[in-house]
């Protein structure tokens, strides 16, 4: 079997706002074969950028673009294709949207490789640790306290048993966070749990006085309080925080884990459409598992990503919550056919064979964006 060509379908939302939801836009890969069968992944960059990383000429043998690296190869063989996309982008890559854009070639690998064996792709990458993850409502702080309130209420309604409220109006002044996250606890109730993603809001020094303030309200934990660079910063604020400190979704190499594993954070965060695939994964969630931390995929795109992080998650032994974005956005509710349904708080991976998950050729239809 050879691959035969690489689709980078970019898909976007009539109007596009500065507020920080992903799901305004995205980037569908479709991988063919030469034995019909199609693999599909999704990468979260932006997406313009990474399908010019996909599709780019030749330029020498360490500036290449990603879907030549892969044409013409055997589609099973994802590690040494993988080695193949790494090595081919040095030049421009090494990281960043490059490492982006691997993500979505390498998903779409994985589906093939799962039709293929006729498997869930959980299976192909070592079994299921488990199959069901406790799914926390992901979604925006509201624009004020009372928004945040209804939000939280509305989702421990539709049964979810945690939320978590991220970015907007956090780190604007001191007594405006402590009056969004009391609100955010207030609506969730005392029973649920809800996290709080600070959005790079903060300097270490108002991070730690913030962790030390947030604790009364009992945050699973705290999330991106500081820059993605600031490494020395999120070692301090490790050290000091009396919750659990979590970051990781900026980060899309091995070494950038590792690092933030060295800064002794508590949770850590990939995006498995950003980190170079379900094979980048798999090695930063075990690597995690060696430091005893907990993994939790990052996921704020379309039902792709969804099946995608199902798959990671299970065949890792150090996690057990799923992020699942709750964006009204008709990219993320109606993309793909699976609609990934919450059952008492809890989410399952797919048990088709491939990523088991499909596109509604309608809706792409209606916002792909044509070159
Ligand atoms: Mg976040």
């Amino acid at each position: 079997m050879k691959i035969t060509d690489v689709e980078a379908l970019y898909l976007r939302l009539p109007e596009i706002t500065d507020r920080a939801d992903g799901t305004q836009d995205t980037l569908i890969v479709r991988v063919h074969t030469d034995a019909g069968i199609v693999g599909l992944g999704e990468v979260d960059s932006s997406p313009l950028v990474a399908k010019a990383i996909i599709e780019a000429p030749m330029s020498h043998f360490i500036a290449r673009g990603l879907a030549e690296c892969v044409i013409g190869e055997d589609p099973l063989e994802i590690e040494v294709l993988w080695q193949k996309m790494y090595r081919g982008s040095i030049f421009f890559g090494r990281g960043g949207a490059a490492q982006q854009a691997i993500s979505g070639i390498d998903m779409a690998l994985w589906d093939i490789a799962g039709k293929v064996y006729q498997q869930p792709v959980y299976k192909l990458l070592g079994g299921s640790f488990k199959k069901t993850f406790r799914a926390y409502a992901s979604i925006l702080f509201g624009e004020t306290p009372e928004e945040t309130y209804e939000i939280g209420r509305r989702f421990v309604d539709q049964g979810f048993t945690a939320v978590k409220f991220g970015w907007g109006p956090l780190g604007q002044s001191e007594a405006g966070d402590l009056a969004q996250v009391s609100a955010a606890r207030r609506g969730v109730g005392e029973e649920a749990e809800f996290m709080i993603d600070a959005g790079l809001a903060y300097d270490v020094t108002t991070a730690i006085k913030r962790a030390h303030q947030f604790a009364e309200f009992r945050p699973f934990w705290f999330e991106e309080a500081l820059h993605p660079d600031d490494y020395e910063g999120y070692t301090k604020l490790a050290a000091n925080a009396p919750i659990r400190v979590a970051a990781g979704e900026q980060e899309v190499t091995l070494a950038g884990f590792e690092r933030l594993l060295d800064c002794g954070l508590d949770v850590v965060q990939p995006d498995v459409a950003r980190v170079g695939g379900l094979t980048n994964m798999r090695r930063i969630g075990q690597l995690a598992a060696r430091r005893y931390r907990l993994c939790v995929n990052h996921s704020y795109k379309t039902g792709v990503s969804i099946a995608a992080s199902l798959h990671a998650l299970a065949a890792l032994p150090n996690t057990y919550w799923l992020e699942y974005c709750v964006e009204d956005s008709p990219l993320r509710q109606t993309l793909t056919r699976q609609r990934f349904p919450v059952i008492d708080g809890y989410v399952s991976a797919p048990e088709e064979p491939g990523l088991g998950v499909e596109l509604d050729e309608a809706v792409v239809a209606k916002y792909l964006v044509k070159a």
